[in-house]
């Protein structure tokens, strides 16, 4: 039994599934989650010493490669100072002004400690605020598991949500509205029925929780549209595209300014950090200005601040994002090509450094619909082929994947040769 097969067995005595949150359990692809011991620029390594290529990057933070010695240096050296005070740092100053210099939307900005919290926060603004009680979301789109965005579409195809969960009052679900990704008509269609109940839309700018879809020409600008239209409040989810689409985000690279912004992953260089902000004049109903209330004790931890302000101060010292966007076309092009020269029919997606492949006939994925119909059976082999060859991918059909500068042309045509070796036994 190896030792991942261990700690796989001893976990699940103490730890619901055995692990802390549940994709890491490859509930999707079978099999025993690997057990990292330690990660090193583009590798990790498990507890059987096993070295992986890794495309998870910790779920998106780590851009600048794993154990980045910079980031651990300032950790180190800001924890002699104290590990937490719950009260105001400079530091928490310096990190807001680099947001919002590399954000420019983010007049104003609120840290936090997880996606989670960030887009909870943005959406009880965006209430607040309108004084409106409806949410429009997106089917296949991801915000965290606050109890308003663990919702889905109901049965028909424009109605109100229903629960994703048990534990979440389907009276509480019934105000998040769902339609379509890439379709504003759907969106025009619900605003036209609910329009001045709606607070907010908000959306992955470039889907990630449903492989990787970016929005079609048009779809962002006419999200905008609509919410200027209806006076709701347009955020921005960039918990996953925040700092990586561009260095200013999906927004940047769009060029669609949000009314809020929810960040997560790589605002925090590894530690747990989520950030929400946007216009002066929402932000400020915040308390203690205003009368939404939000806190927590250890927002803005200085240890969390230091780990994401020398990750962002080293993002925005060159050009790395140009660099990204090649390996990530690199490795995208060579699976695609790979996947032809084996008779594989397959599908690609990239923005800036994140990709997605799909197994599938369609030549173009940018829906929902589309991301589910692919051929999920055949991605759990391949994802466990890649496993065997040394590549670690995200243990499921519906995660995007992510580049970082540490991925040398090397290791992306290493990881493209194994890709072809495992595409010749599917
Ligand atoms: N929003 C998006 C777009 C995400 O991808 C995620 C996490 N994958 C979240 C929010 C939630 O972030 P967290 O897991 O830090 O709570």
């Amino acid at each position: 039994m190896s030792h991942s097969e261990q700690l796989f067995q001893q976990a699940q005595k103490t730890i619901p599934g055995g692990v802390n949150s549940p994709v890491r359990a490859f509930n999707s692809v079978g099999g025993t989650p690997c057990f990292i011991k330690r990660a090193e620029g583009p590798y990790i390594f498990d507890a059987d010493d096993k070295k992986y290529i890794d495309y998870v990057g910790s779920w998106g933070p780590m851009i600048l490669g794993h154990n980045h010695p910079e980031i651990r240096a300032a950790v180190i050296k800001t924890a002699e100072n104290g590990l937490s005070f719950g009260a105001p740092t400079e530091l928490e100053i310096t990190m807001a002004e680099k947001v919002r210099e590399l954000v420019p939307s983010m007049e104003k900005l609120r840290m936090v400690s997880s996606g989670t919290e960030a887009t909870m926060s943005a959406i009880r603004l965006a209430r607040g605020y309108t004084g409106r009680d409806k949410i429009l979301k997106f089917e296949g789109c991801y915000h965290g598991h606050a109890d308003s965005l663990l919702v889905k579409a109901g049965s028909g195809a424009l109605t109100l949500g229903v629960p994703n969960s048990p534990g979440i009052p389907a009276d509480f679900a019934k105000h998040t509205l769902t339609v379509t990704f890439n379709d504003l008509d759907s969106v025009k269609q619900i605003f036209a029925e609910f329009g001045s109940d709606i607070a907010c839309i908000i959306v992955e700018p470039v889907a990630g929780n449903m492989n990787c879809i970016p929005p079609l020409p048009g779809f962002l600008e006419g999200l905008r549209a609509i919410c200027d239209e209806y006076k709701s409040v347009l955020i921005f989810d960039e918990v996953m595209t925040g700092f990586r689409v561009a260095l200013g985000g999906a927004q940047q690279h769009y060029n669609i300014k949000p009314d809020l912004t929810t960040l997560g992953k790589v605002i925090g260089g590894g530690m747990p950090v989520g950030a929400f902000g946007g216009k002066t004049e929402i932000m400020d109903y915040i308390a203690p200005v205003g009368p939404v209330y939000q806190a927590g004790t250890l927002s803005g931890n200085p240890i969390a601040m230091a780990a994401g302000l020398t990750a962002l101060n080293l993002l925005s010292a060159a050009d790395h994002h140009s660099e990204l966007a090649a390996k990530t076309k690199r490795l995208a092009e060579g699976f695609k090509q790979a996947a032809d020269e084996s008779g594989i029919p397959m599908a690609i997606n990239y923005v800036g450094a994140m990709f997605g492949f799909f197994f599938t006939e369609q030549e173009k994925v940018t829906s929902f619909s589309q991301a589910t119909a692919c051929d999920g059976e055949r991605f759990n082999k391949f994802f466990h082929l890649m496993l065997d060859e040394g590549v670690y991918l995200a243990p499921s059909a519906f995660e995007a994947g992510f580049l970082s500068t540490a991925h040398s042309d090397d290791d992306i045509d290493a990881t493209i040769a194994a890709a072809k070796r495992c595409f010749e036994k599917l």
